[in-house]
């Protein structure tokens, strides 16, 4: 029985990659100073892989900025607008600039698109294919990353994002007929793919594993011509190391199975995790006979630790049904932390519960060792395991108030409405606003990092916070937006900031992982019964207030987003924590209410992300998280104007959905995807508010006057004037002012330029 996983997090354990690569984007650094982090980062992780015992270590995991990116790259697949980054240069610098150019947009060149990996909260960059994209073999990465470990003495498996999952991931480029594919540019690209397996191959690479979660879709089940081809092309490669095709975040179901079951691959992966239901399908196709099966039985994107029982009858049950079973991860361990050893302060009973990424390679060791039985020392260990396992919940983490509460209430409350309310709104036609969060200056982390090292009281905190507010809400003022926010200084995150306030939840000192380039986030974890002790926002709220005649918006993170930021207990339907979350968020609303609050916007930026991949599983997923969404605002007055806000991704498949939370104005992000948003909404009949951002906050750049008004003028073709708000399309937080001051005065200056156009033509 061997072992592998799938990859492991690349940030470093203490996000080397941030600083590594924020030094060289601020010029701080060099190329050789970037790559040399590079290098070591990726030693540590083949290294410990190996030390933990890991048969079979994966290469290629390690990037800079994204997977998608360097696949991008790794094919000549770069957009025309990047051609004129450094120019003529052709060093080691000037390849990372333009890299990271496709990433981050440069002077005249908006980066790419960017938006969620599958159903998770890592990001990926849109690879933008037309029928002129040349693709060819144009990089060495995997080549070198591979030569560099066996430099090492550390025999790795390549990974490579699959030719399936790169093509149907990437976006038709501007100018691409209509109705064109990346698709067809399949057997383009397995060209390329064939000449990289033959130099992998000659390099000694025994086995390299193609990535192909977009099996587990039902865009990519609609393919099974393109997979049959694939598997064809590469499988019948006269020169090639042994191919396993890695598919994870779903089943993939039979038909898939049986093709790939008839092809020269060598190994299929599958997640066990979300897609248990494959054991059956492999068993269905009679099994995998002559091939290496990874089964993916460590849950890749949960910090729970396995339950031992469950994973090795799993296993047991795949025996015989493949030539080899491999145990290992359901997906990269990218999605989890890295290592529990370096929490101090967690409760002891949940800590024993928990399994970060280094943890997960030795369940996955353990798991290994225990299939190939015969080890006396694991029978131990396989005890310890199993009784962590039997009793995830104890009642410590359960609260019956808070059930009982919610038996009461009762399902689907509605909102009250009534006619005239935005009437009493004193706001002008295109009121603008902006999504919560301004820059979070080195004072202000300085002030959170002072209070939490005992350097500062609270007092002196809550002044620094104020004065904050106050430069904040003055600012503002002097720009001219209309709904002003107080600019979320006290929060370190948006989920983050309530998980630490509301019991059942707890939050992390190292839990870092990667959510897009060098950002990483700390998801809070989820572990027992959720409940509101006290207020959460309510005091600087009414503070901005205070400061000003203009109405501020309360800020708070929704019961879908908090569930899909966190790491959330698994003992129980999403659905029900959500409700729990949810009802803690209503109690909030009815106290900002109370203080005289008039706008609150309760952020959704994850609902889409947390959309089932599989289309007869989603109805059931909008219903409850739409219902959670009205539980948290429908006890407003109807006076009061409910904002939601949601980021990145394509709303196509959840229109409904937005309409169906009733809220009276959803900001969305607009300016990446070109506005086709509200073209979506406006088909679905939306009728509510809606501000589609005018421009792409992730990218260094201030818009002009006239490409936001562009903007606007896009979306005044689907929306009416008395129904757009203007907005960026993010908070602002991971800014800084030299950006935001300007554009914010740019946005202010294109509404007002067509507000006048408005007012002169009646
Ligand atoms: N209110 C949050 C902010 O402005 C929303 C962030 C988000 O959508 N990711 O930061
Ligand atoms: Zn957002």
């Amino acid at each position: 029985m061997t072992t592998t996983v799938h990859g492991y997090p690349r940030i470093g354990p203490d996000r080397e990659l941030k600083r590594a690569c924020e030094d060289y984007w601020a010029g701080r650094a060099d190329a050789d100073r970037l790559d040399a982090v590079g290098a070591r980062l990726r030693r540590g992780v083949w290294e410990t892989l190996r030390d933990a015992g890991v048969a079979h270590i994966p290469s290629n995991t390690f990037s800079y900025y994204d997977h998608v990116l360097d696949t991008a790259v790794l094919f000549d697949a770069v957009p025309p607008r990047f051609a004129g980054v450094a120019a003529g240069r052709r060093d080691r610098d000037a390849e990372l600039r333009r890299y990271f150019a496709m990433a981050r947009g440069a002077a005249d060149a908006p980066p790419l698109e960017m938006t969620k990996w599958f159903d998770t909260n890592y990001h990926y960059l849109v690879p933008e294919l037309g029928p002129g994209t040349r693709p060819r073999l144009a990089g060495g990465k995997p080549l070198s990353e591979y030569t560099q470990a066996r430099g090492l003495g550390i025999e790795t498996r390549p990974v490579l994002l699959g030719p399936l999952t790169f093509l149907m991931l990437a976006k038709p480029a501007a100018g691409a007929p209509e109705g064109w594919r990346p698709l067809e540019l399949l057997d383009e690209l397995l060209a390329c793919y064939a000449e990289l397996l033959g130099a992998l191959a000659r390099a000694g690479a025994q086995w390299v594993q193609l990535d192909e979660p977009i099996l587990a879709t039902d865009a990519g089940r609609a393919e099974p011509e393109a997979l049959r081809r694939a598997v064809e092309v590469l499988g019948g490669l006269a020169e090639r190391p042994r191919l396993l095709v890695s598919t994870y975040f779903g089943p993939i179901g039979h038909q898939a199975l049986e093709i790939l079951r008839n092809s020269r691959i060598e190994g299929v992966g599958l997640d066990l995790v979300s897609g248990p239901e494959s054991v059956s399908d492999v068993a269905r196709v009679l099994g995998l006979p002559g091939k290496t099966l990874v089964a993916g039985v460590v849950d890749g994107r949960n910090v729970w630790r396995s339950d031992v029982p469950a994973a090795l009858s799993a296993l047991s049950s795949l025996l015989g049904l493949a030539d080899e079973i491999v145990v290992g991860t359901s997906c990269s361990l990218l999605h989890v932390p890295i290592d529990l050893d370096a929490e101090t302060g967690l409760d002891p009973l949940l800590r024993e519960r928990l399994a970060f990424a280094r943890q997960k390679v030795d369940e996955v060791v353990l798991l290994g060792r225990a299939l190939a039985g015969g080890d006396a020392a694991v029978e131990a260990e396989l005890e310890r395991a199993r009784t962590a396992a039997a009793e995830r919940t104890p009642a410590a983490f359960r609260d019956q108030r808070v059930r009982a509460r919610l038996d009461a209430l009762g399902p689907d409350p509605v909102r009250r409405r009534a006619g005239g309310a935005e009437a009493e709104s004193a706001l002008p036609p295109l009121p603008t606003t902006t999504i919560g969060s301004f820059p979070q200056t080195g004072e202000v982390r300085g002030a959170r990092a002072d209070l939490r090292a005992g350097r500062i009281d609270r007092a002196e905190y809550e002044r620094r916070m104020r004065a904050e507010i106050d430069r904040v809400i003055a600012l503002q003022e002097d720009i001219g937006l209309d709904v002003l926010v107080h600019g979320e200084p006290e929060r370190n995150d948006m989920v983050q900031y309530f998980a630490e306030q509301l019991d059942g939840y707890a939050t992390t000192q190292a839990g870092w992982v990667q959510s897009y380039g060098s950002r990483c986030v700390r998801p809070p974890i989820l572990y027992g019964d959720v409940h509101r002790p006290a207020p959460m926002t309510v005091g600087w709220i009414t503070y901005a207030q205070s400061r000003t005649a203009k109405p501020v918006k309360g800020m708070l993170t929704g019961p879908v987003t908090m569930l899909a930021w966190s790491f959330v207990r698994d003992d129980q339907p999403l659905a029900d924590t959500a409700r729990q979350v949810a009802l803690a968020l209503r109690d909030e609303i009815a106290d900002l209410e109370r203080a005289g609050i008039r706008h609150i916007q309760v952020d959704e930026a994850a609902l889409r992300e947390l959309l089932p991949l599989r289309a007869d599983r989603r109805a059931a997923y909008l219903a409850w998280a739409v219902g959670a969404f009205r539980l948290a605002t429908s006890g407003v007055a109807p006076s009061t104007r409910i904002h939601s806000h949601m980021c990145y991704s394509e709303f196509g498949d959840i229109v409904g959905a937005i309409e169906a939370l009733d809220a009276d104005v959803t900001s969305v992000e607009a300016a990446r995807s070109r506005m086709e948003l509200v073209d979506d909404l406006a088909a679905a009949g939306y009728a509510r508010g809606i501000g589609p951002g005018v421009y792409d906050i992730h990218a260094p750049r201030v818009p002009s006057v006239e490409e936001i008004e562009a903007a606007l003028r896009a979306a005044l073709r689907a929306v009416p004037p008395e129904r757009l708000w203007v907005n960026p399309d993010c908070g602002l937080k991971t800014r800084g002012y030299a950006e935001v001051e300007p554009a914010l005065r740019n946005l202010v200056a294109a509404a007002r330029r067509i507000r006048a156009e408005l007012a002169a033509a009646g």
